[in-house]
């Protein structure tokens, strides 16, 4: 053993004492006799193996161990079917007042494909290395989900009784546009019994360890595509009706707008800004040796555009300041490809839910920052049935949705469980 492996082998011994003493210091749970802490990071571990990547998320596996759990903890659970054929769960504590609007922790079952390749230890190990569980969905958002069910038990067995129902809610779906998951569920019977009045969805980790983001609104997207029209000629011919060259003037003014609103990162976050970021462009006379001809002009040119609309502005003021634009070229048009239905009202940010959480942030020494979020998530099909939200990931480090090595370290698991528990007293008591 060298220098270098004796410095490792001390630190992760460190690092074990330190999870050691972290697990220690919580309490006891009835069933399982393993400490609280414990069993919560060992959950997030199990979570994690189960593979949820689409395009085969392994929904019933996590079905079952969402069940299993609930009912041996003596919550309620029950399940959704969807139109779809996906299935929802709600794990409902109930309050002793039903008729308060009721709270619900949501989190997404399914995460996003990952290879290997790159990774400190396999994606769907749910193994720990220097004292953070390693693993796809470890931040977005089993992390999460599992923050939220370990409040919930940590509150039952400590003989906590809310006035206002808790509900989690597991979907599926999320990671492929929600469409067939959160969309759908909001529009059964099940979830309008509810009487759901705040959700807290996913935020990210925010990355400085002495602030934690608080989601409040998110970015609509608009993805359109712009077909030019002109006639095919030669290179050499001078007065050709390019239709490129129609299609090229009408992108700059789009890249003009995207370059403004880029410079105004830094005072404004980019989830405040309106983004226009062109995603392809074709055209060209291909030979029937595969290459483009040089000196053809096409008949036609086509680009994509992925437009995200901040929420201080409305989609259709985006369309009218595209149809003013294009009309002055009369060989353009565009057709709106995808495009967000809901559009959530803009309102203060400063709800009840919103200053609880912060409240709760507080607690632990940290600082509450509202959050504009760049892209979207589940919060929206909520938001857009008048429902109070905010997105809430609990965890300072930095963000790496998606990412290689997505991990969170096993001390802020625990602190974002225990803001969690803060939070629903506060909220619920
Ligand atoms: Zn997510």
């Amino acid at each position: 053993m060298n220098n270098k492996h004796s410095i490792i082998c001390l630190a992760l011994l460190a690092a074990t004492v330190y999870l050691v003493g972290l697990i220690a210091r919580s309490s006891y749970a009835g069933g399982d006799t393993r400490p609280l802490n414990e069993q919560l990071v060992s959950f997030l571990q199990d979570y994690i193996r189960i593979e949820t990547t689409h395009p085969n998320p392994a929904y019933d596996k996590a079905l079952s161990f969402l069940k299993k759990h609930a009912l041996a903890d003596g919550f309620t659970y029950q399940e959704v079917s969807l139109p779809s054929g996906n299935t929802a769960a709600i794990i409902s504590f109930i309050g002793t007042s039903p008729e308060l609007p009721a709270l619900a922790l949501n989190h997404h079952m399914d995460v996003v494909p990952a290879s290997a390749e790159g990774w400190i230890t396999p994606p769907f190990a749910g193994e720990i290395y220097a004292g953070s569980i390693i693993g796809r969905g470890t931040q977005d958002m089993k992390g999460i989900g599992a923050t939220h069910y370990f409040a919930l038990k940590e509150l039952k067995e400590h003989g906590f009784v809310p006035k206002r129902s808790i509900h989690i809610f597991a979907v599926p779906d999320e990671e492929v546009g929600g469409f067939k998951g959160t969309k759908e569920f909001v529009q059964t019977d099940q979830f309008k019994q509810l009487n759901i009045g705040f959700i807290v969805d996913e935020g990210h980790a925010s990355g400085n360890e002495q602030i934690l983001d608080i989601k409040v609104a998110e970015r609509k997207p608009i993805q359109i595509r712009i077909t030019g029209k002109g006639e095919l000629a030669h290179g050499s011919h001078l007065a050709a009706h390019n239709a490129i060259h129609d299609l090229v003037q009408f992108l700059d003014q789009i890249i003009a707008i995207h370059v403004s609103q880029q410079s105004q990162v830094g005072s404004k976050q980019p989830g405040e800004l309106l983004s226009m970021n062109i995603s392809s462009l074709t055209a060209g006379i291909k030979k029937e040796n595969g290459h483009i001809a040089l000196n053809m002009v096409p008949d036609s040119a086509q680009a994509t555009i992925d437009i995200r609309v901040p929420p201080t502005m409305k989609k259709r003021d985006v369309k009218k300041m595209l149809d003013d634009k294009i009309k002055h070229y009369p060989d353009l048009n565009y057709v709106i490809l995808a495009e967000a239905e809901e559009e959530p009202e803009l309102k203060d940010f400063k709800t009840s839910l919103y200053c609880a959480l912060s409240k709760s942030i507080e607690q632990f020494g940290l600082c509450p920052q509202p959050h504009y979020f760049e892209a979207s998530s589940d919060l929206r099909f909520y938001q857009a049935r008048g429902i109070d939200g905010v997105g809430f990931t609990p965890f300072a480090i930095a963000d790496n949705i998606h990412g290689i090595n997505e991990s969170v370290p096993v001390d802020q698991l625990i602190r974002g469980k225990d803001i969690t528990v803060h939070f629903i007293k506060e909220f619920c008591g």
